[in-house]
């Protein structure tokens, strides 16, 4: 989709832009894919060796094939070097966008408890290299927000598909990431059958200790699970939240509490939690006085980024200059980032717009 006036679009590439809701193994661009892929010689489990194929390959089409090409890019990421070549790259992706601050979501669990290939100590590492090399020479800042995935193995007893088990490691991983560049926990994967409830327990730790807490609520299921986020998980952002609008006392639970939503339209309509762009509550939900954000989630796997999500605001929804200053501001509000460093940002910001 590109109807965008050619102004709006360089107004969109020079608003300074924060973005809050993006997985990293779901960031990683196919070069760096193909890098990957040659690093450990296994090009074999790629479709093609050129990036044109890949990317083909990368674009969802349907759920199925989504989680096929995820897995693929999650076997690739190996060793310390390989999470340090992701960061660095996604700081230059950062800079190409004008994208000045990042939280990224990793599901350390499946790097370093599925099949037993890597330490957390050198996920950290490799993490902690990549940032500060891209902060050195993109002048840009990540932190890591580290999640739960929430249904590892199913089916499980009366229907249920949530399994508690990673919730305790990921809770350890996040604590020792503090000093890293962790400054969230969150729970990710799909919610149906999965409540937020089982998983209070971690949460309640993570804040006590200073963490933030950032599960999914709101994706694949409505107003109840949102309400377990908020009431069981204290959630200070909902990762995608949309389906607050089935409900209006939620709406107006999360208007006075100003409880952030990490929005990531083209997702939405990707997995189908809408039929179309037109019918996404993102203007619906930011008319009613929420605090809303845009965000790319999987960037290349939805072939879409945060320029082209603004582009989307501009387009469908009728934001104007004005209007996408404010969303792009809401995102630097939101972060997690320590104190000092989103004065800063945000101080930039407004020098800046
Ligand atoms: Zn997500």
């Amino acid at each position: 989709m590109t109807f965008t006036q050619p102004s709006i679009q360089q107004f969109i590439h020079d608003l300074p832009k924060a973005e809050i809701h993006i997985h990293l193994e779901g960031a990683i661009q196919p070069e760096t894919v193909l890098k990957l892929a040659e690093r450990h010689h296994k090009l074999d489990k790629l479709p093609g060796t050129d990036v044109d194929t890949l990317r083909q390959w990368f674009t969802f089409t349907d759920f199925p094939q989504f989680v096929v090409v995820y897995m693929t890019i999650q076997d690739l990421l190996r060793t310390a070097e390989d999470f340090a070549l992701v960061a660095y790259e996604n700081g230059a992706d950062m800079a190409a966008q004008n994208i000045r601050y990042r939280e990224l979501t990793i599901t350390p669990y499946t790097h370093t408890d599925f099949q037993d290939k890597l330490s957390i100590e050198a996920l950290l590492e490799g993490l902690q290299d990549g940032r500060i090399r891209a902060q050195r020479d993109f002048g840009v800042e990540m932190r890591w927000v580290f999640d739960i995935p929430r249904n590892l193995s199913f089916p499980q007893r009366d229907g249920q598909t949530y399994d508690p088990r990673p919730a305790s490691k990921t809770l350890a991983y996040a604590l020792q990431g503090r000093d890293w560049g962790v400054v969230g926990l969150g729970l990710g994967g799909n919610e149906v059958n999965a409540p937020p409830e089982p998983f209070a327990h971690a949460f309640t730790i993570a804040k006590a200790e200073g963490l933030l807490s950032v599960p999914h609520a709101g994706e694949t299921m409505g107003a109840s699970s949102i309400w377990g986020a908020v009431r069981n998980l204290q959630a200070d952002r909902l990762g995608h939240g949309v389906r607050a609008s089935e409900d209006s006392a939620l709406v107006a639970y999360l208007r006075e509490r100003q409880i952030p939503l990490e929005i990531n339209p083209t997702s939405n309509t990707c997995l189908h939690i809408y039929p179309e762009m037109a019918a996404h509550p993102f203007r619906q939900l930011d008319d009613m006085g929420l605090l809303v954000t845009i965000n790319s989630d999987d960037p290349p796997l939805f072939n879409t980024n945060l320029l082209q999500e603004y582009a989307i605001l501009a387009d469908t929804f009728g934001y104007d200059e004005t209007g996408l200053t404010r969303i792009a501001r809401n995102a630097f509000v939101a972060a997690g980032v320590e104190d000092d460093v989103k004065s800063k940002l945000l101080a930039e910001f407004d020098e800046q717009t």
